[in-house]
């Protein structure tokens, strides 16, 4: 298990802010990056080099895996069959079976269950037919969610009652869906967990994620989970990135439901790449999540996880980065833009990092 010098390269299937901040730390460590992605601009404009076409054009992804010494990806939608493609070119970390397992909703929650941990109840939908008995396995309450695709709260419905499941489902196009009970959470914290070549585990403390309109607003680090909570949850963490035999950071959303609840934690879903709640990395931790998966990607050593400074990350969300000149002048915070053309409503365009002292 050789580590891959400096001046080797990183191919990163996807463009987007993700893959600009890994090209970024990639950088700092002498390794090149280059880029695959349908949409120029974004990580391209950081990157050592860049290919741009669809994920479905097979022989691009192929040709662009042989100039790359390991591809990693930065968003879990890439297509299986180009990640096929690549592996038998060159190596795929994290591996293809954490992709099958995070852009199937039913798979995930499957595979999370089978290794004993919680999970909200859920039951496939995949005909009208089946949304009665799916109501009454998982209760009244609840959020159908589509299969596949679903991202920032899109592709799902909150229902308040049975009758309401129908038009829910025709609202999502009568697509494969889950219907999952709702879960009466006090709050919601993440896990990122990075995993070497070599198997070695290593944690950032749990943020405590807020969201608005279904997007995350801000991660803030330290969370009020309890120190055994906060153990049990990285343990949870580790069990998943071991049976996928993980490589790299894998984001690992859960659920607390206070100290009582039958099972205080649930895993709401998983990310197989860095994610937006570990950004706060950047800045309050000696190594980020950045730089800790280019380094597992690439057989390097992890660095340390160590936190340095209590943060709060706050996303810009479409205007909200027209405040940048304020923001950059404010005390004890780090802006981060990612350079979008165009501040759409919704659109992630950057974030800032706001610390203090270490409590
Ligand atoms: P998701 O796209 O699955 O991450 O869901 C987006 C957000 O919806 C989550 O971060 C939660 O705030 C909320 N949510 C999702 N699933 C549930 C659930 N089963 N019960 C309660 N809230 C949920």
């Amino acid at each position: 298990m050789t580590a891959l010098p400096p001046g080797s390269t990183i191919g990163i299937l996807g463009g987007g802010q993700l893959g600009r901040m890994l090209a970024l730390s990639g950088a700092q460590l002498g390794l090149k990056c280059h880029i695959y992605t349908d949409v120029p601009g974004g990580a391209c404009d950081v990157a050592a080099a860049a290919t741009v076409g669809p994920f479905e054009d097979i022989d691009k992804i192929r040709a662009f895996a042989e100039t790359v010494d390991v591809v990693t990806y930065e968003f879990e939608n890439v297509p299986l069959e180009a990640a096929a493609a690549a592996e038998a070119v060159a190596p795929v970390r994290p591996g293809p079976k954490a992709l099958a397992v995070a852009q199937d909703r039913l798979e995930e929650k499957t595979f999370i269950s089978a290794l004993g941990i919680a999970v909200a109840p859920f039951a496939a939908v995949n005909s009208v037919a089946d949304l009665a008995p799916a109501a009454r396995a998982v209760g009244e309450t609840g959020i159908l969610k589509t299969r596949r695709l679903g991202y920032d709260g899109k592709g799902q419905v909150r229902i308040k009652s049975a009758a309401e499941l129908p038009s829910a489902f025709e609202t999502l196009k009568g697509a494969p869906s889950v219907l999952e009970g709702f879960v009466p959470f006090a709050y919601e914290v993440s896990v990122l967990v990075v995993r070497s070549l070599s198997g070695e585990i290593r944690f950032y403390d749990l943020p405590l994620n807020t969201h608005k309109d279904g997007i995350l607003d801000t991660s803030t680090v330290p969370s009020p989970l309890s120190v055994p909570h906060a153990g049990r949850a990285c343990e949870m963490a580790a069990s998943i990135a071991k049976a996928l035999d993980y490589v790299g950071v894998l984001g690992v959303e859960m659920f607390y439901l206070g100290p009582d609840a039958p099972e205080p934690l649930m895993v709401n879903e998983i990310a197989p790449r860095v994610h937006n709640s570990g950004h706060w990395t950047m800045d309050a931790c000696l190594v980020s999540q950045f730089e800790n998966h280019m380094r597992a990607v690439a057989g390097w050593p992890l660095g340390p996880t160590d936190r340095h400074a209590d943060v709060t990350m706050t996303n810009l969300i479409g205007a909200d980065v027209n405040h940048w000149q304020a923001l950059a002048a404010e005390p004890d915070t780090a802006l981060h833009l990612y350079g979008k053309p165009e501040a759409r409503p919704g659109r992630k365009m950057g974030h800032v990092n706001r610390l203090k002292p270490r409590s």
